[in-house]
């Protein structure tokens, strides 16, 4: 009789404590507590055994009666606890995750890639300098005196007399041409500095600085390479074409105007009518430069551009303000 009993209270206990709703309680209480239940059975049995074992087995089996009621109302109030959580918190733990966003490159920094890789495909390999210049590296070593005119061009922002933020990649070309002699052929990419800012210019822009210098460097190598690089860039019937300019560092200058990308020539607002948009500044290197590097000017030379970043940017994916690459707009982002 004893091993009955401890036999019925493993089992219960057990079935107790893996049940997972109000169900499987009262079934679990009906088997061993109903009328007919298995622990039922035995009370009603007692009556038969001997005199002598009948008080022992009567409070066993009572006991036993006592500690499953208390399991099964314990375990009634656990479940209704679980349950009940998730609703008070608002929470519907049924529901899948949330995807984790992926991020990507930014749009200048793709075309800056771009722009990197078609010149390192030409062989010019990419080079990097300091954001904040000296006077001599941004403005005299390329040709800017103090008093030259040309720095009323480029508003600057000064730290102190001698130390400013880079106004173009072109100081790159010096610290290059310092460390090694020609032949050279590079590319600058970086962040230049202006004080400067509406549609079209933001104090902080991108651009890419380009020089090759060699024995025998004609105009023609340079009208070649950057045609070559406009027709990668943009579609590869894109007209181009080359107008004279003036910049201190370079003689001859041109500026160099694709057919509008919007209009095709036709003009239209972006182009203001002229069915041409400026997108480079070129030129053969003044030997002025050269002196200030120590270069042959007799022996050597060579052509630099530069070109804005976002300007190619806006003409490529037809956006019509700067400003928009730098609002961290994730809707306007997430295009590219
Ligand atoms: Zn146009």
């Amino acid at each position: 009789m004893r091993d009955r009993l401890n036999k019925i209270k493993t089992q219960a206990l057990e079935a107790i404590e893996s049940s997972s709703c109000e169900e499987d309680l009262e079934d679990i209480r009906v088997k061993v507590l109903g009328r007919k239940g298995e622990l039922t059975m035995v009370l009603k049995a007692i009556g038969g055994l001997p005199p002598e074992e009948r008080p022992e087995v009567g409070q066993l089996a009572n006991r036993l009666k006592q500690e499953i009621e208390q399991s099964i109302k314990t375990r009634r109030n656990a479940l209704k606890d679980l349950h009940k959580r998730p609703r008070v918190e608002g929470l519907d733990l049924t529901l899948p995750g949330r995807r984790r966003q992926l991020g990507r490159l930014h749009p200048i920094t793709q075309v800056m890639g771009e722009i990197c890789y078609i010149f390192e495909r030409m062989g010019f390999t990419v080079v990097h300098g300091p954001e904040i210049e000296l006077d001599f590296y941004n403005f005299e070593a390329l040709n800017i005196p103090p008093d030259h005119p040309a720095r009323d061009m480029q508003d600057t922002f000064y730290i102190d007399d001698k130390v400013l933020l880079r106004t173009h990649t072109s100081p790159i070309q010096i610290r290059a041409m310092e460390r090694q002699e020609p032949p050279l052929r590079i590319i600058a990419p970086g962040k230049v500095y202006r004080c400067d800012s509406d549609i079209s210019h933001t104090p902080m822009f991108h651009q890419v600085e380009g020089l090759m210098v060699d024995r025998d460097i004609s105009f023609a190598g340079l009208k070649g390479v950057l045609t070559s690089f406009i027709q990668q860039i943009f579609d590869p019937d894109t007209p181009v074409r080359f107008r004279p300019s003036f910049f201190p560092f370079t003689e001859p200058s041109a500026e160099v105007d694709i057919q509008c990308v919007m209009c095709k020539g036709e003009g239209c607002r972006v182009c203001s009518h002229t069915g041409w948009l400026e997108v480079l500044g070129a030129g053969m290197v003044h030997p002025e430069v050269f002196r200030h590097v120590g270069y042959d000017t007799e022996e050597f030379t060579g052509f630099a551009f530069g070109l804005g970043i976002e300007r190619i940017a806006m003409l490529k994916f037809g956006i019509d303000d700067i400003r928009l690459f730098y609002d961290n707009d994730l809707y306007f982002l997430q295009q590219f």
